[in-house]
């Protein structure tokens, strides 16, 4: 909805790690344990994988960061990167009350060939276990197994939490949203009514 809008790329880390291991590439070899795990994959990977991504033509007017930072390690990266640019960042902070994470996580399927995202509970397929665009068989993510959900919240509290502070000690514009209760239009709604306050 946000790249809709603003008319700029979604790079999504994670994503681009999937595609990875999908393709059985270099890179995807040498994550796939650790993602498959719940820990974050090592910093100089995921910050080359993006440098190399946001130096694309279509990131040159901006780009919505998904997934990344998540260490303070890759937020001085990015820092580095875009002062050298002139760029500035805005933070988005959706908070989601952790049992609701668990519950969507747990519950999520996705479209294995356009990508489409539904859940069991909150937004099921017309036919169940397939998607409604194009009929392939719905997957579950390898990581979304409720064991490797509390690692992954775990490797937040340690190593991604930080970087809030980080944005915050910075002075850096953070819009915060109360995402637990709202459907994703009403989300996406307050987000695009903060962004607007900060020129954006
Ligand atoms: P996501 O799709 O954003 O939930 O990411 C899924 C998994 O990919 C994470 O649990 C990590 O193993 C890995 N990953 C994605 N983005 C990063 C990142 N910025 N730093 C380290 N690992 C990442």
């Amino acid at each position: 909805m946000l790249t809709h809008c603003l008319g700029i790329p979604h790079i999504s880390t994670g994503d681009m790690l999937r595609e990875g291991i999908r393709h059985g590439s270099n890179l995807g070899t040498a994550v796939v344990d650790r993602m498959h795990s719940g820990a974050l994959v090592q910093d100089e990977v995921v910050n080359m994988m993006v440098e190399e991504r946001l130096s694309q033509a279509d990131a040159a007017n901006g780009f919505i960061l998904d997934g990344y930072p998540r260490t303070l390690d890759q937020a001085g990266h990015l820092a580095a990167w875009l002062n050298q640019r002139g760029m500035r960042e805005v933070v988005i902070h959706l908070a989601v009350d952790y049992n609701i994470i668990i519950a969507r996580l747990t519950g999520r399927r996705q479209c294995p060939r356009c990508g489409t995202l539904y859940n069991v509970a909150s937004q099921p397929p017309k036919v169940d276990e397939l998607c409604d665009l194009d009929g392939q068989k719905l997957v579950v993510r390898e990581d979304d197994s409720e064991a490797v959900i509390r690692e992954r919240l775990e490797a937040y509290e340690r190593q991604t939490r930080p970087v809030l502070k980080f944005y915050r000690d910075a002075g850096c514009p953070i819009v915060e949203v109360d995402a637990s209760g709202d459907p994703p239009p009403e989300v996406f709604r307050k987000i695009c009514q903060a962004l607007e306050k900060h020129d954006c």
